[in-house]
């Protein structure tokens, strides 16, 4: 279903729609045809203080409030955007360009975390020790940090921002969200329709922006935590910047996620995996497989299979039911994904598949699928994060050169190993240094009650997002030690040691 879209996106506080103060704007372009669909408020600092002004005004009352009562809004939270889901999967692919179908099941991972909220009653029951001396109990509590923001990236404008706000809700803080300026319209709905659901105004803000409102978020003194997801550049100045200021922060960054294929692995099974990881989305997942790690003879084989089902990919508008890719989200990144391409060729890498010279009916930001053989871990097409539809194939001898080469990677997202040899697969997901594993799986995006994070160059920060540590970052520990009745036990100055 498509949504009537205002002609400007516009920021969310106080339970409304508000234009702001600042005049500056910047477009927002449909992929597909490469045209400007409308505009984009950009908040200044005047903007973002209005926002945490609101959280702020709005944040005492909402840590007050019930257990049960914030738990039915988000109940009805989850209902509204079950019922608006192909609304929301068709405002990411007009803005973003992934088809309808990835949109969908982006809206479905993200319906996920707030169901998994609905429950977060169970993971803020504290611990209580009893007579831990004579007439003297102790109990640790979890409370609400206060105002909370989260800073989130073009690739999922659904998702992301739901791995934050219904988690930071539910524990009882008040939420800021920055989302990307590049598809921005998901989430003033995200955070419209969480006020139909019953959400007190200033509970869940959006301010629209770029680097301005970023760092007027980062420096605030009544934003207690920050949650980013995006490249790590801006991931390390989000966490060095917040956490001189004295803030909470987890910041996500990006990625180049390898999946190893042992020389036992069935092929076409691998093959489907990586095609499906490799391009799903053009590429432009965090947890997109961007290098097939070829163990000892499987290589022209894996190849061969690899090269053959990517020639078959149908690439085209996200709207269009026969599109299985999308394009690019901006002219720059579909730049940015030839110039790598170009680099490999010139730096002696063998392209197998070529997705510069993909035949679209629209004009957009397209680039086809693109599989590049006898990549070396010096080349470019290996060390950047491209962040498009390429596939680079390294070729090694053994399992233990490719743990060295994961291991040696600075990003540590995601990975995979593709093997039926279960002690193989065993040692790889026990000494690999990355975050999330899977073993056949190709993406391995952890469900909503466990949690999202990686290592390394791919997360600044202790905890990873939603599930357990999602709730551990909003909320802080308490401990209380109460002693009744307390009879008069004269002056002490010892250290207090239990009686
Ligand atoms: P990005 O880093 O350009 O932008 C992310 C956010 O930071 C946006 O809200 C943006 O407005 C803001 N921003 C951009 N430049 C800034 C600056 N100079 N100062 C302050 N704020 C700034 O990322 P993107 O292009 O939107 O998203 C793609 C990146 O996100 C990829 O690197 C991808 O790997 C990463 N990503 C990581 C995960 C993860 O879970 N680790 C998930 C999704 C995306």
């Amino acid at each position: 279903m498509e949504s009537v879209v205002p002609d400007l996106v516009s920021h969310w506080i106080d339970g409304a729609s508000a234009a702001g103060s600042s005049p500056r704007r910047g477009p927002v372009f449909q992929p597909a045809t490469g045209h400007v669909a409308r505009e984009v408020a950009l908040a200044d600092a005047d903007d973002v203080d209005a926002a945490v002004a609101s959280a702020v005004k709005a944040a005492a009352d909402w840590a007050d409030s019930s257990l049960s009562m914030r738990t039915r809004v988000l109940f009805q939270y989850r209902e509204l955007l079950h019922r608006h889901r192909d609304e929301l999967a068709a405002l990411i692919t007009a803005e973003h360009g992934k088809v309808l179908d990835d949109a969908a099941g982006e809206v479905q991972r993200g319906l996920e975390v707030v169901e998994f909220a609905c429950g977060v009653t169970q993971l803020l029951k504290g611990e209580h020790s009893e007579q831990i001396s004579r007439g003297v109990d102790s109990y640790s509590v979890r409370q609400p940090l206060g105002v909370v923001a989260g800073i989130t990236p073009f690739n999922f404008p659904v998702m992301v921002p739901l791995w934050m706000a219904p988690v930071a809700i539910a524990c009882g803080n008040a939420f800021v969200l920055k989302p990307s300026d590049r598809d921005p319209s998901a989430s003033l709905r995200l955070a419209e329709l969480a006020t139909e659901a019953g959400l007190p105004p200033g509970v869940f803000n959006v301010v629209q922006g770029d680097a301005q409102a970023v760092n007027r978020l980062l420096a605030h003194p009544d934003v207690d935590g920050v949650s980013f997801v995006g490249s790590t550049p801006i991931a390390k100045h989000v966490y060095t910047t917040a956490t001189a200021a004295g803030k909470r922060v987890q910041a996500l960054g990006g990625a180049k996620n390898h999946m190893v294929v042992l020389p036992d692995a069935d092929i076409d099974t691998a093959a489907d995996a990586a095609v499906s990881a490799g391009y799903g989305s053009a590429g432009q997942r965090c947890m997109a497989i961007s290098v097939l790690v070829a163990v000892g003879d499987t290589a022209d084989a894996l190849v061969e299979a690899v090269a053959a089902r990517t020639r078959e990919l149908r690439v085209g508008p996200g709207t269009d039911p026969e599109s299985q890719m999308g394009p690019l989200v901006t002219a720059a990144a579909r730049d940015r994904v030839v110039a790598n391409v170009e680099s490999a060729v010139a730096q002696g890498a063998r392209i197998v598949v070529d997705g510069r010279d993909v035949r679209v009916p629209t004009e957009g930001f397209w680039v086809g699928p693109t599989l590049v053989d006898h990549v070396t871990p010096e080349m470019r097409v290996y060390t950047e994060e491209i962040f498009g539809p390429v596939l680079a194939v390294v070729r090694v001898d053994t399992f233990e050169e490719a743990l060295q080469l994961v291991n040696g990677n600075p990003y540590g997202n995601g990975t995979a190993i593709f093997t039926d040899n279960g002690m193989a697969a065993r040692e790889y997901q026990r000494r690999v240094r990355v975050g999330m594993v899977g073993i056949n799986i190709p993406i391995p995006v952890p469900m909503a009650y466990h949690s999202f994070g990686g290592w390394k160059d791919s997360l600044f920060g202790d905890t990873h997002m939603h599930g357990p540590e999602g709730v551990r970052f909003y909320t802080r520990a308490k401990v209380t030690t109460a002693r009744w009745p307390r009879p008069a036990r004269g002056v002490e100055l010892g250290f207090p040691t239990a009686h």
